[in-house]
């Protein structure tokens, strides 16, 4: 029985939390590998130690003032070795690190990949060389001898099949293993980085390597929520879930999860388990392949908001062949990726997420729509948000859709558009983002209550 552990930033934001990651360690024989975020917010106001580095990054590479970051970033990780008591030429091996990183001379790319990893890397050295003080036989295993063999791409990077083999041969090593999440390295040695939050992935991807009994995700709450807690007050906790299940609520805004880690750990079929470093003997929330339906049907309600709609009409759009190929090469064109695609007979909405639209590209995108498909209409609606509610079993339970149709309506929301067709785990609802909060509330009472 093999498990792994990630801790999140916030598990290891301070000394003390580092502490509480360590004693976890040590109350389970069985967890053997652990995954490490960079230190996140101590408190609100306060910066994660990533975001820290990406500003020294580019402050350097700009060549802006970026000696604050650097001095933050330094203090931030000797406070840390001191209060743990670890050997302080951890601080200076830390510090050498960042300078020989940024005076490489790297292109922007490599300095950026660079400079970011330098927060899990001195997690999980920070973390093993605690251990070792502790009288654990811990080891902090770099990504490159552990294994995980990436392709970059921009987007983060993509974990190679053939890791797999390396990965498993780690089951043999010694004592526990210290692994820093967040990157891996490239056939050729470049170091690369996966999306933000990517620490997620590294554990999954562990999980499947050495094919472990358990992937125990470390966060800061007690379990995943059937929604979001700051909209309803104490909601109801979720015991259980399947992945698809928590792939549909982690896209639209359940951010306890990382979405793209599921993947290794979905094909691996290893369950994952979600607690909380502050209050480990709270069971946490599986995530598992498959599990009973209950009456309920529905197990969260997810909501995020800046999205964006697309519309087109054109009368006898239906019988015109091509006109879906057309309209998606445009969105293609103007490199632009879609969410959700509602139609009708002589119209078609595409969802699309804010943060891909500018002023110009929208224009222009309108622009080509009435000019290459000749369309009737076409306008962007802004400031949607998206409500999925989600649930196995949703799709065969009758009167599923009238529950929510009948608590927006009398929580007079008005509904922009309903998909429910293609995924049997979900129904999407489209509504105004200023309504979000009273969409939620009421469709939280009419499911839950
Ligand atoms: N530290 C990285 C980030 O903030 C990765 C992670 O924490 O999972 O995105």
């Amino acid at each position: 029985m093999m498990k792994v552990a990630k801790f999140g930033g916030s598990s290891l934001a301070n000394a003390t939390q580092f502490k509480k990651v360590a004693n976890i360690v040590m109350d389970d024989a069985e967890r053997k590998f652990i995954v490490v975020s960079a230190p996140g917010k101590r408190h609100d106001k306060d910066y994660k130690v990533t975001d820290l580095l990406i500003s020294l990054g580019n402050a350097f590479y700009n060549q802006d003032k970026y000696k604050s970051y650097y001095i933050t970033i330094i203090d931030r990780f000797t406070k840390i070795i001191n209060e743990l008591n670890v050997d302080d030429a951890l601080v200076e091996e830390i510090k050498a690190k960042i300078d020989a990183t940024l005076d490489a001379s790297l292109s922007y790319e490599d300095l950026m990949n660079q400079i970011k990893a330098l927060g899990e890397d001195s997690s999980a050295k920070i973390l093993s060389a605690y251990l070792q003080t502790l009288g654990v036989n811990a080891h902090y295993v770099n990504p490159k001898d552990a294994g995980i063999i990436v392709k970059n791409d921009p987007h983060g990077a993509q974990l190679l099949k053939d890791s797999y083999e390396k990965i498993y041969t780690l089951r043999e090593k010694d004592g526990v293993l210290v692994i820093p999440g967040f990157f891996g390295f490239t056939k050729d040695g470049q170091l690369a980085t996966f999306s933000r939050g990517g620490s997620d992935i590294t554990g999954a991807i562990v999980s499947a390597g050495v094919e472990a009994t358990l992937y125990e995700n470390f966060t800061d709450v007690d379990s995943v929520y059937a929604v979001n807690p700051s909209i309803v007050e104490n909601p109801h906790e979720i015991k259980q879930l399947t992945y698809r299940e928590m792939r549909e609520l982690s896209y639209a805004g359940f951010s306890v999860f990382h979405d793209e880690a599921l993947i290794p750990a979905f094909n691996a079929r290893i369950p994952v388990c979600i607690k909380n470093t502050n209050n480990p003997s709270a069971p946490g929330t599986m995530i598992v392949a498959d599990r009973e339906i209950d009456d309920r049907c529905v197990v969260g309600i997810a909501s995020d908001t800046g999205f964006s709609s697309l519309y087109v009409s054109k009368f006898l759009m239906n019988r015109e062949i091509g006109f879906g190929r057309k309209l998606f090469q445009i969105l293609e064109n103007e490199q632009v990726s879609f969410e959700h695609s509602p139609s009708g007979i002589d119209d078609m909405s595409i969802i699309i997420r804010d943060s891909q639209l500018t002023e110009e590209k929208e224009q222009k995108i309108v622009k080509r729509i009435y000019d290459e498909l000749h369309a009737d209409f076409v306008a962007f609606h802004r400031d949607l948000a998206l409500i999925m509610v989600v649930g196995e079993g949703m799709n065969e339970a009758i009167g599923m859709a009238q529950t929510a149709t009948t608590a927006l309506g009398e929580a007079n929301v008005n509904l922009e558009m309903i998909n429910q067709g293609s995924s049997e785990v979900s129904m999407m609802f489209g509504i105004k983002a200023n309504d979000l909060h009273r969409a939620i509330k009421a469709l939280y009472r009419a499911y839950f209550e």
